[in-house]
This record gives structure tokens, C-alpha cells and sequence, in this order.
């Protein structure tokens, strides 16, 4: 396992964040955040998904004022996402928001940010200073929006909150190509002790956001980098949560229920792989929480190998199947009843476990 970044602890609501806590997934309501009932059911969408904590735009002053009937109506702690106009955080900080998002880019006075620092400090709230390389701040930049002109955007603004003596802090530096972003949290991580917010901005519609999401995220858990995530997608934040949990899962970084391995088949596999890897997953969610790595292969020519990792595997033959526990044969089965076999073996597995 990689040895995470060490951080301070920030507490956002009751979720705490930094590198002692479990890496947080977050998402972001797609609502018009003034439409308060509308928005709090899409919160809770999003935390039967597994989301942890949600953000919200707040864009208006009725955006601000509505974070307090959401807060009625839901659970999860809340961001609000503040823009421009440091008034717009200021009540949301008044009606209850447990952490407040700005962006140096786009709140550049010094005395606009203080007010909120100290409204923040006085509710015992944490700020995260969302570098986003379209909107860089202009005393330190001005051209072009490198990984290193995000770290120094981020500098400069830091001595702001260092003058009040504020460090319940979260940093996020997000770029919409992966390189920039990859690099702009390396270099950041020699500048501060924070917690990361990790993200690729703007990543696209689900097929390109997935896959650069994953790569960009990805590298940086697996060097340890990263306290909360949130993955940016086109689409439905349903599918936000859910790509974050495959994220932290394929990197060993959480665990959220059973991983299924299976090979991608080819012409010596004499079963419908596809078809039975479906079904096993579909009642895997559905029958059983099991917390273990299945392995599902076409044929015996990898078979025995790789379900030697596995807690459970099985490899197939023609109209059979033999189930593997820890790489060894425990039992031979018809192919037709192979799932119903498997998932009876793990159930077991699970009571033994228990
Ligand atoms: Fe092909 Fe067998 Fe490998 Fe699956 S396990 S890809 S069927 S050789």
C-alpha cells in the first residue's frame, strides 16, 4: 500500500478529511440550488449512490438563502461554491453552509476574502481554495495557465489566510487536461500541509471524463496524493459517485463490497463469459455485501493463476466449471448452475469470515 501525503485533519460537518481519514467522495448537485426541494432530492440521490459530501452552486442570494431548507431536508455535509461575490458566501455561511469553496481567480480582494475568512473562522467552518487554471489569480499569473502558475496562484493567495491565522483549509488545483492537473498537485504538495481535493475540471461527457478522471486521479492516489475526490462527468452525478468509488476501489485506496475479475475472453473460452460475469454481478449487489476479490475466467490456461489472488475464482471449461479458493480446485460444477454454485461458496466464504 502507498504511503499517503500527511496532511493536517480538516473537519467538514461530521466527515473529517486529511491523510488519517479514509479518502472522501464528493459530487455536485446538477439544480438550480434556489429550487430548494428540487435540489435536496437530488442530495439524496446522491448519498444512496455512497456520495459523502455535496457541493452546491450558489450563484444568487436566493441560491444563498435556500442552503438553509436544504440542510432541513438532507444529511451529508455541504459546500457552497461561491463565485465573484464574497456576500454570496457570507450567507451562505449564515444559513449554515459546512464549507465554503472559493476561487482565487474569480474574488481577487484581499479585504472581500478576509471578511470571509473570518465568518468562517467564527462558525468553525473550513475553505477550500479551488484553483481552477480557466480563472488564475492575475497579480501572479497573467499569461498562460501552467501547473506552475496554479501553485504560485495558489501561494499568493495563501498569504492571505496565513495573515489571519486561518488553516482550516482544503486545496483543490484542477486543470481539464490531466498533465497540468497531474503536475500542479505534485509541485503543490511541497507548499502546504492541506488536504487535496482531487479533480480533473471540465473532464467531458461520461466515455472521455471516466477514462481522464481515472488517469488524472488515479496517478495521484496511487502516489499517496489526494483526501477527497470529486470526478467531474457530463451527465448524471449519480455516475460521478459511482466512477469515484471505482477509482478508490481500483487503486486499494477503499473498498466498497466485492471486486469481480474476469478475463476478456477469447477463442478458447467455450461458455458465454459475458453473459455469466453479468449475472454473477447482478446478484452479487443484489444477494451479498461480500468483501472479497472473485475471479471469473474463460478457461484453465490462466485460470488457477490468477484466481490464486482471488479469494474465490472460477475457470471454465466446456460446459464446466472449476471453483478455486486461494488457487486450489474445491469443487467442479455444470456450467448452467456454475453462478448459483459460486455465490453459494461465497456466501460461505462470508460466514466464515464473520
Ligand atoms: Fe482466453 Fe482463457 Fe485467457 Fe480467458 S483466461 S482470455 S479464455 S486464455
Amino acid at each position: 500500500m502507498f504511503e499517503r501525503r500527511k496532511t493536517r485533519t480538516v473537519e467538514v460537518g461530521n466527515v473529517k478529511m486529511g491523510s488519517g481519514h479514509p479518502v472522501v467522495i464528493q459530487s455536485m448537485t446538477k439544480t438550480d440550488t434556489a429550487d430548494a426541494a428540487l435540489t435536496a432530492g437530488q442530495i439524496r440521490l446522491l448519498e444512496k449512490a455512497g456520495c459523502e459530501i455535496v457541493r452546491l452552486s450558489v450563484k444568487d442570494m436566493r441560491s444563498a438563502e435556500a442552503v438553509e431548507d436544504i440542510k432541513k431536508e438532507t444529511t451529508i455535509p455541504m459546500v457552497a461554491d461561491i463565485h465573484f461575490d464574497h456576500k454570496l458566501a457570507l450567507e451562505a455561511i449564515r444559513r449554515g453552509a459546512d464549507k465554503i469553496r472559493i476561487n482565487p481567480g474569480n474574488m481577487q480582494k484581499e479585504q472581500d476574502v478576509a471578511e470571509v475568512i473570518d465568518a468562517a473562522k467564527e462558525k468553525k467552518i473550513p475553505i477550500r481554495v479551488g484553483i481552477n487554471s480557466g480563472s488564475l489569480l492575475e497579480k501572479v499569473t497573467g499569461k498562460t495557465a501552467t501547473a506552475d502558475a496554479m501553485v504560485a496562484s495558489l501561494v499568493k493567495y495563501l498569504e492571505y489566510f496565513r495573515k489571519r491565522d486561518f488553516n482550516d483549509i482544503v486545496v483543490s488545483l484542477k486543470a481539464s487536461d490531466v498533465k497540468t492537473t497531474v503536475e500542479a498537485y505534485r509541485k503543490a504538495s511541497d507548499e502546504c500541509d492541506y488536504p487535496f481535493h482531487l479533480g480533473v475540471t471540465a473532464a467531458g461527457p461520461p466515455r472521455d471524463g471516466v477514462v481522464r478522471s481515472s488517469v488524472g486521479i488515479g496517478t495521484l492516489l496511487m502516489e499517496g496524493i489526494g483526501d477527497t475526490i470529486r470526478v467531474s462527468l457530463t451527465g448524471d452525478p449519480v455516475e460521478e459517485v459511482d466512477t469515484a468509488k471505482r477509482i478508490l476501489s481500483s487503486t486499494g485506496s477503499r473498498r466498497f463490497g466485492p471486486d469481480v475479475i474476469s478475463c476478456p475472453t477469447c477463442g478458447r473460452c467455450q461458455v458465454d463469459l459475458i453473459s455469466l460475469v453479468e449475472e454473477l454481478e447482478k446478484r452479487l449487489s443484489a444477494d451479498t455485501g461480500a468483501d472479497l476479490t472473485i475471479a471469473v475466467m474463460g478457461c484453465e490456461v490462466n485460470g488457477p493463476g490468477e484466481a490464486k489472488a482471488a479469494d474465490i475464482g472460477i475457470a471454465f471449461g466446456k460446459g464446466k466449471g472449476a471453483i478455486f479458493k486461494q488457487g486450489k480446485i474445491v469443487k467442479t460444477v455444470d456450467a448452467s448452475c456454475a453462478i448459483d454454485e459460486l455465490l453459494a461458496m461465497i456466501g460461505k466464504e462470508q460466514e466464515r469470515e464473520l
